[in-house]
């Protein structure tokens, strides 16, 4: 093989590398077997798939991510095209550019973090949900070492901890390009750590972690009852946190939380900022699907994003792969969707409680969790055992539902829109800074998630 050929397999290992994380692995084998690039001329990528079906799966569904993860390694790339067929091109000409322009690394160095250029601050929706973690995650990026260190940023499954870990990466890596940067999963350290022992490779194992300047550990909790990895992994954080390196970790509970962790790990663990993800509300959702649809180039009617968005509520990863589902459905059957062919293709991803969920019927747990009525809530009393029921239902309602104000006016006994805007606004801001509301909202969406 020669040189061009061997420095287009690298590009296209390292955008394999990329896309890998996002497309389930059953996808991935299936559409991205056998392909290559075949070669890189005149500001143009072609890549060579074996059949028809693999270049129709690739361009309709990550035309966008394998052109950005090209254009990172070479900025040269100006447009992306396919070409079937199993052989490589012969006099392939390449055009490597070396250090881009705007201080990011175009040249591809065997140390190159394994990070999605998908998964960046820009591509990341700032909600409620995630406001805090996505400041300190930006402000850590800017100032690595320097503000919280470990950041710790926990939350359930599908909520954006992968996502935003990897912007940490990708915005040093643009900002820093000299910078090592390490990411990797939990797992991984661990199997690593284990073949290390094995072959007798442990010192180069320490030097490789212990000499990174920004070491980034996904999914921290599956380091429970691991012990020869938890001590090693202990090493690490002191050498690393020591020399002021960057040190940023997700998880989806606690430290404290976390099983069988040795107790000077756990303590260590929290030692600097810890941030949680939480399940955004409908309209964070509403503008992750419209922030997905512009990626792609996909318009959908707006009320059927607002569908989607009430119908799943739980896990961002499901939410976009409804929203996958019916444009594939869509341009198969080339139909234009509405909220009842919504609703057939993507049965058996709705929510089962979504599916009958109201306002009405939120107001009604509000109330019965607090041991009121409903219509208690609709009186024009403003006694403070009212008011704080009466300001949470709005709160939660708005946040779940796609209602006007005065809609939601109207359901509480013909109140103005701008008491109902104070209200909701009143919680939001309690949100922040009074514990004791915070434990009330989430307990009572518990409830409604579970009953
Ligand atoms: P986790 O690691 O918490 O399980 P991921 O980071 O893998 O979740 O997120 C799942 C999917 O949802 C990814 O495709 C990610 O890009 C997307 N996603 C999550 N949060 C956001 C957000 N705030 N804005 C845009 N996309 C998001
Ligand atoms: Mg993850």
């Amino acid at each position: 093989m020669n040189n061009e050929q061997e420095e287009l397999k690298k590009i296209w290992q390292a955008v394999l590398g990329g896309l890998e994380v996002d497309i389930s692995p059953a996808n991935f084998h299936t559409w991205f077997k056998g392909t290559f690039i075949y070669k890189i001329k005149d500001g143009q990528a072609v890549i060579a798939v074996p059949s028809v079906f693999a270049r129709d799966w690739i361009r309709d569904k990550h035309q966008k991510d394998v052109f950005y993860a090209l254009k990172r390694l070479n900025n040269s790339i100006q447009s992306l095209d396919f070409k079937i067929t199993t052989q490589p091109a012969r006099n392939a000409n390449i055009v490597m550019v070396v250090g881009r322009g705007d201080g990011g690394s175009g040249s591809i160095r065997g140390s190159r973090p394994n990070l999605n250029p998908r998964y960046t601050f820009d591509s990341f929706i700032v909600g409620n949900n995630n406001r805090l973690a996505h400041a300190v995650s930006v402000a850590v990026s800017q100032n690595p070492g320097k503000l919280h260190n470990p950041l710790f940023v926990y939350g359930g499954v599908g909520l954006g901890k992968t996502h935003l870990i990897q912007s940490i990466g990708n915005a040093i890596l643009q900002k820093y390009p000299k910078k090592k940067i390490i990411y990797l999963s939990c797992e991984d350290f661990t199997n690593e750590f284990v073949q290390a022992i094995q072959g007798k490779r442990i010192e180069g194992f320490k030097n490789k972690y212990r000499d990174t300047d920004v070491f980034l550990v996904d999914d921290i909790q599956f380091i429970t009852g691991k012990g020869g990895t938890q001590e090693e992994f202990f090493h690490t954080f002191n050498a690393l946190h020591q020399k002021n390196k960057q040190i940023v970790l997700t998880a989806d509970r606690l430290p404290k939380a976390i099983p069988d962790l040795q107790e000077r790990l756990s303590s260590r663990l929290g030692w600097g900022m810890v941030a949680d993800i939480k399940p955004p509300n409908l309209e964070t959702r509403h503008a992750i699907l419209q922030s997905r649809c512009r990626e792609m180039n996909w318009a959908l009617p707006d009320e059927v994003l607002y569908f989607i968005s009430q119908s799943i509520y739980s896990n961002i990863r499901e939410l976009e792969a409804a929203l996958t589902k019916l444009i594939a459905y869509c341009q198969l059957h080339n139909q234009v969707p509405d909220n009842k062919l919504a609703a057939e293709v993507l049965e058996d991803l709705i929510q089962a409680k979504a599916a009958d969920r109201t306002p009405e019927k939120t107001m009604a747990m509000v109330a019965e969790y607090f041991q009121l009525k409903k219509d208690d809530l609709a009186k024009k009393s403003r006694g403070r055992d009212l008011m704080l029921p009466r300001q949470i239902a709005i709160y939660l309602i708005k946040s779940d539902f796609n209602i006007s104000w005065a809609q939601l006016g109207r359901m509480f006994g013909g109140r103005d829109h701008t008491t109902i805007m104070h209200s909701r606004e009143k919680i939001e801001k309690e949100l922040v800074r009074n514990p004791e509301i915070k434990r009330l909202v989430t307990e009572i969406r518990e409830k409604m998630e579970t009953e």
